[in-house]
């Protein structure tokens, strides 16, 4: 059966595994990420290539923005890589196509694929952790949008409609202040903690305390679902999707997404439909598998 070599890229770690065309993870090999020195970068990838002697595409799924027309990566995590068009450059040096997808968008794809969202012609995909992300899926196509953002709903204005909390005004790395990025995250969780109680506590202590039933960590819940789900029942009622996988850290907490699915069931405009969430999985296999379904779907052999 034939396979892809694929990478998932992350600000920490870099995964190299063989992907079959039904799913099969074969994984080859886990090294930290050079992400202040591009020739180190390139050689750590070329180092996992060795065996190949250029046979076969490459796929790549990288935390960072990917740019449809011009292939440029804008990383935040990783730096040395921001501003290149990667798959040029990769496929240059490493002698064979080289095909690199943005995380938030393989996670979706593998999910439409190969996860509960397969069969679903409008997928939503979401990532809660220590940033907030997605992808849009549609008919198995990844929409990129014009400079490859499509999906990002993080970076606009949060707000507490339903709770009427005074949000803090924390800036966001895109420059604006109060953006669904920074309260929705794992950090958003913790910054309410302490706009409550001026202390600090790490968010899966305060998930745990919500859990156990202490009542602080119960309004922070609650100010961080109606932050959430305002602005998921937004995207909700515009892209109408038949189901939204949610992956990263938070998706671990599955009471606190099944929360949240309650949430924007309650505040879309065609309310009592709950089990529209679901929590899936982001590790680096999601990676793998959206980076094998991109390069396959570049090369014309949509799966
Ligand atoms: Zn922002």
């Amino acid at each position: 059966m034939p396979t892809t070599r694929c990478f998932d890229i992350g600000g920490t770690k870099i995964v190299c595994a063989d992907v079959s065309e039904c799913g099969a993870i074969s994984e080859i090999a886990r090294v930290s990420t050079p992400t202040s020195s591009y020739p180190a970068f390139v050689s750590a990838l070329s180092s996992l290539c060795n065996d190949k002697n250029g046979t076969g595409s490459i796929g790549i799924s990288i935390a960072g923005t990917v740019n449809a027309n011009t292939q440029v990566i804008n990383s935040v995590n990783i730096p040395c890589i921001s501003g290149k068009a990667l798959s040029g450059q990769l496929s240059e040096a490493l002698n064979t196509d080289v095909y690199v997808i943005n995380d938030a968008n393989a996670f979706g794809l593998a999910q439409a694929q190969f996860g509960k969202a397969r069969n679903h012609d409008v997928v939503l995909a979401l990532i809660l952790g220590t940033g907030v992300g997605g992808s849009i899926i549609i008919n198995g196509h990844v929409i990129n949008g014009e400079h490859g953002t499509a999906g990002e709903w993080g970076h606009g204005p949060a707000s507490a409609a339903r709770t009427d909390f005074a949000l803090p005004a924390a800036l966001c790395e895109c420059g604006q202040p109060k953006c669904i990025d920074v309260l929705g995250s794992a950090r958003g969780i913790e910054l309410l903690y302490q706009q409550l109680t001026s202390l600090h506590c790490e968010c899966p202590q305060i998930i745990d305390m919500w859990q156990s039933g202490d009542a602080v960590a119960a309004q922070v819940v609650d100010v961080w679902l109606d932050v959430v789900g305002g602005a998921l029942a937004n995207i909700v009622n515009f892209l109408e999707p038949s189901i939204v996988a949610v992956g990263g850290g938070l998706a671990n907490a599955t009471s606190l997404i099944s929360a949240l699915d309650t949430e924007v069931s309650e505040r879309r405009i065609t309310p009592n439909q709950p089990g529209l969430l679901y929590s899936a999985t982001s590790g680096p296999e999601q990676g793998l598998l959206g980076a094998a379904l991109h390069c396959l779907a570049q090369q014309g052999l949509q799966h």
